[in-house]
């Protein structure tokens, strides 16, 4: 043996495309989400996102970085307030390759359209774009939701992969 081994393999989640990050505030959470202000936060939510450059702007790069696989000097995106709150953990990622920015709109618009709640925070996620936010809250559990994300997915004309938590390194599942 040459040094440790990792306890299960860096997941690849891919080069350039769009994401929906599932996640569950455990218990009822105020949190600053930058300057939109102080929210409340309870359940199932949905972020989605895109990534179509490469490096550190690729799916693997943004994926991996919202995990905690990668060091985060600050927070950035509206999506950092929530994903560095202990309360907050990370139930699952749905990825699809696109190249087209458009797409990650569509996911936000179909999520809502099918969950069919209002958003709980307008403009997270959604300052380029004219969307009222790209966080979208969810009923039910997890095995619930994700079927209903993939489905967003697939009406934006796009081939989902699912990355439950169990997949993901160890050092991300304690998020
Ligand atoms: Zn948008």
């Amino acid at each position: 043996m040459r040094g440790k081994m990792p306890c299960k393999p860096a997941y690849d989640f891919g080069g350039r495309g769009v994401y929906t990050i599932l996640i569950k505030v455990n218990a009822s959470a105020f949190i600053e989400v930058g300057k939109l202000g102080r929210f409340k936060f309870s359940g199932l939510y949905s972020y989605t996102g895109s990534a179509l450059g490469m490096g550190s702007s690729s799916l693997n790069g943004r994926v991996s970085r919202h995990l905690g696989l990668r060091s985060q000097k600050r927070l950035r995106w509206h999506i950092d307030y929530l994903l560095e709150n202990p309360l907050v953990r990370v139930e699952g990622v749905i990825t699809s390759i696109s190249e087209t920015k458009s797409k990650e709109c569509q996911i936000s618009k179909n999520i809502f359209n099918l969950a069919g709640s209002p958003p709980p925070v307008r403009k997270f996620g959604a300052t380029d774009c004219s969307c009222e936010s790209h966080l979208a809250r969810l009923k039910g559990n997890p095995d619930r939701a994700v079927p209903t994300i993939v489905e967003a997915h697939i009406r934006a004309g796009l081939k989902p992969i699912t990355v439950p938590n169990s997949r993901f390194p160890e050092s991300a599942v304690s998020l």
